[in-house]
This record gives structure tokens, sequence and C-alpha cells, in this order.
């Protein structure tokens, strides 16, 4: 039967069985859209990676005989629209059936089944072979459960998976290694330089500027993110080999001169399916075993939980809660973001350092995104529409599902809990802890009030101060209403002040 299967660009996964024998009646069709560009502005890090990880796709699958008919973004019978380019490829191609792997995003999930629901011919949608749990499996685990929690789900799946597992027992003894991960930098510390490459970008950026595409951040003359395969496999083998013995160890420390730290920075190639979590794991876990005098187990530990727990999860509380998920605002927050947000020019040196990483790399690690810019955000009272939409567009490995639970869930609380069980909300104690930003900042980390005080500390109080009556009886937060209530009137006045005038000048921090 002559079929038509569509390939979108983060599906872009070697070892599907679609690959597994090239059938003369099967074409493929993989699409650069306008569609993709506009829904929210991309980096251009992240979208000069997406089309030149499609196009090599495409090279390699057409190598292996396959047949694909693609959609250049310039090409003249692209309508920027998927289901109108389908539509005319099946009424031009004559094809007697429509096929798809299930996206990850909703809204290409409802486009792609409204499609399917209009055409005349048949139509049948396939698993995409690349996560470990399917898109139910967290809802079918916390059945009858009022909340979710990831340590349980995590747990679940190391035993169905037989994952770092001793019989029944966790490898070890323990489930979670956690507490051990979370050392600040020594300074001095000897970090590697990042693995990079070189892939050629300027055929892209100037599509991309003819078509008149506005994007955000930086990019020069070579991408030095993985495209393909064989880069994704040598970014990750670099990893294991040089970053991973200190992961764990120090995966929660902040530096301002070091952008991605002991990270694998793997969540492009993750993403996009060039890499499969399964592989990752069975590798790693291979790797730990052949050096365990090397490599300490809240390492490999550490990085498991984050792909085999936090990555599954999220993918399964998006599929449990989406579309309501993208509307929540538990705190009812409603302040723009500031402009400062698109540049990093703010005296706060932490912000302005994480930002300004972030436009130049399109990355920042879990904690800068977490403690630093979510943490702001969250208790500056941002609308979490706004803060979606810059991490959606900022960050390399952002796709809606990974994006909105992490940001709306994790970082902003704004699902009132699901995701996360208290906000992540932290002053400037913590981000010294854990770095050495303070040091070189404008702000005195040590001070609450006053016109040098660190914001994050007065905004932290008002944040507790303000949200007292959806937080006061969640048993992680109690203690913190404990100490703020031991502060005078007087003193709890000046504070909340502070955070107000900040507040009233956030553009000028
Ligand atoms: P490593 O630290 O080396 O971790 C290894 C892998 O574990 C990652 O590649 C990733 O696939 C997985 N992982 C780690 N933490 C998480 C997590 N919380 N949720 C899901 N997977 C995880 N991750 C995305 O892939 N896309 C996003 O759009 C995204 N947005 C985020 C927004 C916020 C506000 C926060 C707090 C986190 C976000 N994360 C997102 C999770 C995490 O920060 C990134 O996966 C990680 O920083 C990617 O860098 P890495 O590959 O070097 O990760
Ligand atoms: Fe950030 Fe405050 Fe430290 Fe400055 S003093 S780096 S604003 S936490």
């Amino acid at each position: 039967m002559k079929t038509l299967r569509l390939i979108l660009g983060d599906q872009l996964n070697h070892n599907h069985s679609w690959f597994k024998e090239v059938d003369a009646n099967v074409t493929y069709t993989m699409m650069e859209l306008g569609q993709e560009l506009t829904y929210t502005t991309h980096h251009i890090q992240k979208v000069v990676a997406y089309f030149l990880s499609m196009r090599c796709f495409l090279d390699d699958k057409r190598k292996e005989g396959h047949h694909f008919d693609y959609f250049e973004l310039d090409q003249e019978n692209n309508s920027q629209d998927l289901c109108l380019n389908l539509k005319q490829l099946i009424d031009e191609g004559g094809f007697q059936k429509f096929e798809y792997q299930l996206p990850d995003e909703y809204r290409l999930d409802q486009q792609l089944t409204g499609l399917c629901k209009a055409l005349n011919i048949g139509s049948e949608a396939f698993d995409s072979e690349h996560f470990l749990a399917s898109r139910e499996e967290v809802s079918e685990h916390f059945k009858g459960k009022k909340t979710l929690v990831m340590e349980s789900f995590y747990r679940m799946m190391r035993k169905k998976h037989e994952i770092l597992m001793d019989g029944k027992n966790p490898v070890g003894g323990k489930w979670n290694y956690d507490s051990e991960n979370r050392k600040k930098l020594p300074k001095n510390t000897f970090v590697p330089s990042p693995y990079l490459f070189e892939n050629e970008s300027k055929e892209i950026v100037s599509l991309l500027e003819k078509q008149k595409i506005k994007t955000i951040g930086q990019i020069g003359d070579h991408l030095l993110w993985p495209i393909n395969r064989a880069q994704s496999t040598e970014l990750f083998e670099a990893f294991l080999k040089t970053f991973f013995p200190n992961f764990g160890e120090f995966q929660d420390a902040l530096s301002e001169n070091d952008w991605s730290l002991f990270h694998s920075r793997i969540s492009f190639a993750l993403n996009t399916k060039l890499l499969s979590p399964k592989e990752i794991i069975d590798k790693t876990e291979a790797f730990y075993f052949q050096h365990e005098d090397e490599i300490p187990l809240s390492s490999v530990e550490g990085f498991i939980r984050q792909i085999l727990g936090w990555r599954e999860f999220m993918r399964g509380v998006y599929w449990k809660q989406m579309p309501e998920y993208a509307n929540l605002n538990y705190f009812d927050h409603q302040r723009k973001l500031p402009d400062w947000f698109w540049t990093g020019e703010t005296k706060m040196k932490c912000m302005s350092h994480t930002i300004k990483q972030s436009l130049n790399y399109a990355y920042a690690h879990h904690i800068q995104r977490l403690m630093i810019t979510g943490n702001f955000a969250l208790m500056a009272g941002i609308n979490p529409d706004e803060v979606d939409h810059w991490y959606l567009g900022i960050y390399i490995d952002a796709i809606e599902w990974v994006e909105i639970t992490n940001t709306r869930g994790m970082s902003q609380y704004a699902d009132g809990g699901i995701v996360a069980t208290k906000p992540y909300v932290a002053s400037a104690n913590y981000i010294h802890k854990m770095g050495h930003y303070c040091g070189n900042c404008s702000y005195n980390k040590l001070e609450k009030t006053g016109k040098n005080a660190c914001p994050f500390n007065s905004l932290y109080w008002n944040f507790i101060d303000s949200n007292r009556s959806k937080l006061q009886n969640n048993p992680r937060m109690g203690m913190m209403y404990k100490v703020w209530d031991k502060n005078s009137t007087s003193t709890k006045n000046q504070i909340l002040e502070q955070a107000d005038t900040y507040l009233k000048q956030i553009e000028e921090l």
C-alpha cells in the first residue's frame, strides 16, 4: 500500500523499527516549518541545531535507501503549515495510507489527530520507540493517589527495568544519594573544557535571515552542539570519560567560570531522539561497573535518576495534566518579565551571568535554571506564561513537554504542587553556599535592607509572607514561617518595604 510517513524534527530516532527495511511503497516526509519557528521566539542556536540535525538525518536515511520528500524552509511549495503540507503531499502523491509517530507535544498531537479525522485515506499512529515509560504510565502508577511523587515512580522504574539493582534491592543499599550531590566547587578545582563541535552554521543562519525569522541569542560561524548520531555518541562518551566522576558531587554547584561544569549536555541529543535514554542508562551503568574504584555511586545514581526518574516522570505528568496544565497559575502571579531577561543587563551578578550564558550558549544547567532565574521569577511574582515563553525559547533542549513541567511546575510552583513538594525559593545564602557569584556582585549578600541589599533576600521573605495562606500548612515550609515570625513587626515591615521598592524598580535591578 502506498504510504506516507511523517518524521517530526524531534523524532530523529535512527533505530526506529520503521527503518529496519527499505520499502519502495513508503515515502517519508520531514519539514522545516514556519509554524514551528513562530509559536515562541527560539534561540538561534536551537533553530540551527534542529535544521542541521534534520538535514543530517535525511542524508543518512537516503544513503540507506529510504525515500524522502523533504521540505526546506524557503521551498516554493512549503505552506509553512504541517497539515497543509501533508494534505498537499497526500493529494498529489496518490497515497493510500498516512502514518506518524506519536508526537511529544500536545499541540502537534491535536493537529495530527484533527488531520487524520479529515483525511479520506486510512491513518495510524506509532510509538516513537524512545521513552522507557508509555505516555500513560505515570497516570497508571499513581491511580487513586492525590499526589504524584517522583521518587516512588523512579523506584518502580528501577525495579521494572532492573537498573542499578542487586536482586530486589538497590545497588549500594540506598535508592537515592541526592544528599551527597550538593557540594560547592572548591576554588581552583580543575574543570575540563566543554566538549564542543564545529558544525557549519552560516547556510542556515542566512536562510533564517532571508525568511525574516525572529530569533534570540548569539551564534558564530559554527554550532557547538551535536547534529547527528555519531557526534551525539561522541559527546556522551566524552562525558563518561572526562566529566562523569565529578558529576554527582558538583551537580548543584554554581560557577562563574565554567558554563556547563561536569554536566553532560546531552539533553538536545536526547530530546531529538538522536540518543535513546535506554542506551544512555545501560552505557552509564556498564561504565560504572567497569570503573567502580574511580566513580562514586552517587554520580551514577544521580545521573540515572535524572533520565530514568525525572525525565520520564515529567513526560507522564505532561500527558496526565495537559491541556489544563498550560494555564495553571497557583499564586495568580501577573508581573511582566523584566526586559533585562533578554539581555542579561542587570547588576545582580548571578542573574546577569546565567542570562548572558544562556544567550551565548542556549544552555544553563539545572541549578542555574531552577535556583537563579527560576527562583528570581517566582519570588518576583512573574506571570508563568511569560516565564514559560522565555524558557521555551532560550534553551537548546526546550520542548514543551519537558520545559513546561519543569518551568511552570518544578520552578514556578504554578501547578500548586503537582511536580514539586514545595516551591524552590531561596535567598542569597543558598546562592552563596553553592557558588562564587556573590563575591563579585554590586549587591551585598548579607544585607536584607538598604540600597545595596541583595534583592534575593527581601524578595524571599516577601514571598514567604505574602503566600502564607497557601504555604503555611506545607510540612516542608512550616520552619520558614517559624523563622519569619520570630522577627519583630518593625523588622518585618522594613524587609517587606525593601521588597516592594525593588519590585517597583524591577527594570533597574
Ligand atoms: P545533566 O545535568 O547532564 O543531566 C542528564 C540528563 O538528565 C539531561 O540531559 C536531561 O535529559 C535529564 N534531566 C535532568 N534533569 C531533568 C529534569 N528536571 N527534567 C527532565 N529531564 C532532566 N530539560 C530539558 O530537557 N528541556 C527543557 O526545556 C528544560 N527546561 C527546564 C526549565 C527549568 C526551569 C528547569 C529547572 C529545568 C529544565 N530542564 C529542562 C531540566 C534540566 O535543567 C535540563 O535537562 C538539563 O539542564 C540539561 O542539561 P544536561 O544535558 O547537561 O543535563
Ligand atoms: Fe545574586 Fe544576591 Fe549574590 Fe548578587 S549578592 S550574586 S544578587 S545572590
